[in-house]
């Protein structure tokens, strides 16, 4: 069972593995649905980040004007001082950040399969859905486009809208509640990087973390700002639909 709350028993954690159970969240406390985008709202076996990370090496190593594993000490650098490669090269060479986002998100997004699955579970959630991204809008529309569900999302809160402050830096969240009038007791967060539920967990936010295996996205110590876990996103939205009971019933079909 893909599906995992916390004291129930799942593929990865047995029964009373975890004690202190949280139900899943009652549809009618709800009204805002957030969702990150990459590894979230589209599964990691799709591999994105690894075009993105190639493009990435290529910029710096162009701007730079080193040799690819020169550029690779550089950039790795920067990620560690800066929190990430953008803002170091912002920093350090007064990089337009516009062309650095266009060039590395210029990538293959055709291994993204449509989701009629998730997309017939977002049409049922009542409320507002947005996607908060570290990446752009453009990258967002192209994802959305090819998964099928981006009729369903209000607005976009990309870097661009964070003045290329990335997630988990705190005041990213505050401006985000700010600018889109979200209730936080009223609102969900979904991501993979469960460093960036922190945050929101500290702003009243329900979290779940939707599973990767990838080293980076795992909790380190303290789990107590994980409300939830899945290993598919649709799948628990599913649940919680069934769950609640409380859900807008599916629209006619001709
Ligand atoms: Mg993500």
């Amino acid at each position: 069972m893909a599906l995992c709350v916390r004291g129930r028993a799942c593929q990865f954690y047995p029964a009373m593995a975890r004690p202190d159970p949280i139900p899943l969240p009652a549809l009618p406390q709800i009204d805002t649905w957030v969702f990150d985008l990459d590894n979230t709202l589209y599964p990691a076996a799709c591999n994105l980040f690894h075009q993105v990370d190639v493009r990435i090496g290529a910029f710096v190593a162009r701007l730079l004007g080193m040799a690819p594993d020169a550029a690779r000490v550089v950039q790795k650098d920067y990620l560690k001082r800066y929190g990430t490669t953008l803002r170091g090269l912002m920093v350090e060479h007064r990089l337009d950040p516009k062309d650095y986002l266009d060039f590395v998100h210029d990538i293959d997004v055709t291994r993204v399969p449509a989701n009629p699955a998730l997309d017939r579970a977002l049409e049922r959630l009542p409320g507002r859905k947005l996607v908060f991204t570290n990446g752009t809008v453009t990258h967002a529309e192209r994802i959305m486009e090819r998964l099928g569900v981006a009729r369903h999302f209000e607005a976009i809160f990309d870097i661009h809208a964070a003045a290329y402050v990335p997630k988990p830096e705190p005041a990213v969240y505050d401006q985000l509640l700010r600018d889109h009038a979200i209730q936080a007791r009223r609102a969900i967060l979904f991501e993979d990087m469960a460093r960036n539920l922190k945050p929101a967990h500290d702003r009243g936010m329900t979290t779940v973390w939707v599973r990767v295996d990838s080293p980076w996205a795992q909790p380190e110590g303290d789990r107590s700002h994980i409300h939830h876990e899945t290993d598919d996103l649709t799948e628990f939205l599913q649940a919680l639909l069934g769950h609640s009971g409380t859900a807008k019933p599916p629209p006619a079909r001709d």
